[in-house]
């Protein structure tokens, strides 16, 4: 008893680096506005702009059957149209190029643009991404680099672009992988290993910073997590690869050759590839999204159980929460150091190393159930995962606990006991508020993993228990039907309960530190 004890405390406190995001530096931040209510985004010329660029027609095929989205209503940003050429990926090299439809969304004058190249980042990423070219508009553009970590790049204009104006960016770049992990402090979210072999591209494009509260979104990249606070856009991306590489991404295949594939996203906050020619596939269709499991095993049994896992996790989460917009879900396996999995939209990746041992094997279902959970909350509602880690970490947590409340009962009551053990034990030497930001844990790991996803998840199990479920999960619905696609501040989310059960709960938040 004591030692399954220490053994499931052990899995948990590993699950606790899952998605996990290093303190940064104090930055200044602007203070999210405290609504609860998103602000209607007009319809407007240059939105109907940006959907002639990104066809809804095409970009229908990645939504589920059933899902009716207002395209001209939705908060783009921008549509991506990419193409990437994947032949040399064999040797951890690649190159792109695209045009970026992109809406000043703003409102107001921009006297510059800036673009993201995360991957430059020597912590988490490790590689490159090298702008080769930009032209603004059909004029050829010099920036410059404006964060030491080489992931922001600053493009200044002539002319101020107007307020609701259609803009386009044609970029060309060039990206360079780390292999099989040269490093400790990069994750293996944007990486080759050999040994699969699978290359993995997160953010390998230049992305658009995230305008947001009057200014570009321009924090750099930490030493652990996902640094990435994007806005919703459209993608395009045509992708060409050696024969036999498989590609898995965000969005759907339009069309596909042997060595071509064009993929749509639908509104999505990133574009995500992971390419082998070396994953195993098993897929099932459940209520019109086709969930599929890619992984490396040769134990068909695990992949199908880990399948299994991803489709009674969107089942239960389509209930509770509402239903996941997408027309696919791809759960996948992936090499990782010090996490243990990692969400993209329409992606749940669990650390291949799960597969690999007993204990891991144990633990996998945890992994991937929070993955899953995060297409609810970060895919399709985003949050500022630098300034407020609780909001989507916490919800994401606690949505794995409805998992296993329904298909594994013991273990549900076991991972509440340890959870519960474990706030207990670290609160002996202080309690701490769960609403900090990502600055306020730095170099206090213990602390992040059990002050914002362990008792973070306690403190959405005790609303839970307050509110009852109707209630509760009538709270989740609305927070989720009205933030899609957009980012919500934590005040959206802590609102949405209030109102749901006509009372405050202001004591109770105070309480529990999700609100000062
Ligand atoms: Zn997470």
């Amino acid at each position: 008893m004591r030692k399954t004890v220490a053994t499931s405390l052990l899995l948990l406190l590993w699950l606790s680096v899952a998605c996990r995001q290093t303190p940064p530096t104090p930055t200044p931040t602007a203070t999210p506005t405290a609504t609860n209510t998103p602000t209607p985004t007009p319809t407007s010329h240059a939105q109907t702009g940006l959907l002639a660029a990104c066809p809804v027609d095409e970009q229908q095929h990645a939504m589920r059957e059933g899902v009716a989205l207002a395209w001209e209503q939705l908060p783009l940003q921008a549509c991506y149209d990419l193409w990437l050429d994947l032949r040399s990926i064999e040797e951890g090299t690649y190159e792109g190029k695209g045009v970026i439809t992109f809406l000043n969304g703003s409102g107001a004058p921009l006297a510059d643009i800036v673009l993201r190249l995360y991957p430059n980042a020597d912590v988490i990423y490790g590689g490159a991404l090298e702008l080769l070219s930009v032209a603004v508009d059909g004029v050829n553009r010099s920036g410059e680099a404006i964060l030491d970590d080489g992931t922001a790049w600053r493009i200044p204009l002539d002319t101020p672009l107007a307020p609701d104006s259609l803009h386009t960016l044609h970029v060309t770049f060039r990206g360079t992988l780390p292999v099989d992990f040269p490093a400790d402090d990069i994750y293996g979210i944007f990486h080759l290993s050999r040994r699969e072999p699978i290359a993995a591209l997160a953010n390998w494009y230049p992305m658009l910073a995230a305008w947001r509260n009057g200014a570009w979104d321009v924090r750099p990249v930490y030493a652990e997590g996902d640094a990435v606070v994007s806005l919703t856009s459209l993608y395009r991306v045509q992708v060409e690869h050696p024969p036999e590489w498989q590609i898995v991404s965000t969005g759907v295949a339009l069309d596909e050759t042997p060595t071509k594939k064009v993929l749509v996203s639908g509104p999505a906050r990133d574009f995500t590839i992971l390419a082998s020619p070396a994953y195993r596939h098993h897929e099932q269709v459940v209520d019109g999204v086709r969930v599929h499991h890619w992984g490396f095993t040769d134990d068909t049994q695990l992949a199908e159980s880990a399948l299994r896992v991803a489709v009674d996790a969107l089942r239960l989460f389509d209930e509770r929460f509402g239903a996941y917009p997408y027309a696919e879900l791809d759960a996948a396996a992936m090499p990782m150091q010090a996490a243990a999995g990692v969400e993209y939209p329409g992606l749940a990746i669990a650390a291949q190393n799960l597969y690999e041992t007993e204990g891991g094997r144990r633990f996998l279902p945890v992994a991937l159930a929070h993955e899953v959970a995060h297409q609810w909350w970060y895919a399709v509602v985003g949050s500022d995962v630098l300034a407020a880690p609780w909001q989507d970490e916490a919800l994401t947590t606690f949505s794995s606990f409805l998992y296993f409340e329904v298909h594994d009962p013991s273990f549900y009551t076991q991972l509440l006991d340890v959870y519960r053990q474990r706030v207990e034990e670290f609160e002996a030497r202080g309690a701490e508020p769960i609403a900090q930001p990502l600055a306020a844990f730095e170099g206090r790991g213990e602390a992040y993993g059990v002050v914002v996803y362990l008792k973070g998840a306690l403190f959405f199990q005790a609303l839970r228990e307050r509110l009852g479920d109707e209630h509760f999960f009538a709270a989740l619905q609305t927070y989720y039907r009205e933030w899609q696609y957009r980012l919500a501040p934590p005040d959206a989310l802590l609102n949405a309960f209030e109102e749901a059960c006509a009372c405050s709960l202001d004591a109770f938040y105070r309480e529990w530190g999700v609100r000062q």
